[in-house]
């Protein structure tokens, strides 16, 4: 049987990998699409998609913050094997994310497509 949203939608893409963990359903942005392709290609190495799109539900259950990026598919949390993170920092900002996250305890990267201010941040996890 077919899995739900084993959709290839880029180059280094498939849908499901953005999909809620809980539910299955899927929102993205193209534009944040786009991006993560783009970095996928510069970097050369495999992005692994810790968490895309969530569900209010499952929002809350990871302890998201209320009007997460991740509940409009604007947001992803990423991480890449053998690859400095803070160098993966670099390169998502030259490549025009506008909310970066830096969790280096955990070793990913929030990444977001806000409109406005940019910021990074340093987080605990
Ligand atoms: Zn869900
Ligand atoms: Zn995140």
């Amino acid at each position: 049987m077919d899995r739900i949203n084993d959709i290839k939608i880029a180059e280094y893409f498939s849908l499901y990998e953005f999909e809620c963990p809980c539910c299955k359903r899927v929102m993205l942005s193209p534009d944040l699409l786009a991006r993560l392709n783009h970095l996928r290609r510069v970097i050369n190495r495999p992005i692994y998609i810790n968490s895309g799109y969530r569900c209010p539900e499952e929002n809350h259950k990871v302890g998201g913050v209320p009007g997460s990026y991740h509940l409009l598919g604007m947001a992803v949390d990423i991480h890449v094997k053998d690859f400095l993170l803070y160098d993966l920092l670099i390169y998502a900002r030259e490549i025009g994310f506008k909310g970066i996250g830096y969790y280096e305890k955990s070793n990913f990267l929030h990444l977001d497509i806000r409109s406005g201010e940019k910021r990074v941040w340093k987080g605990n996890k």
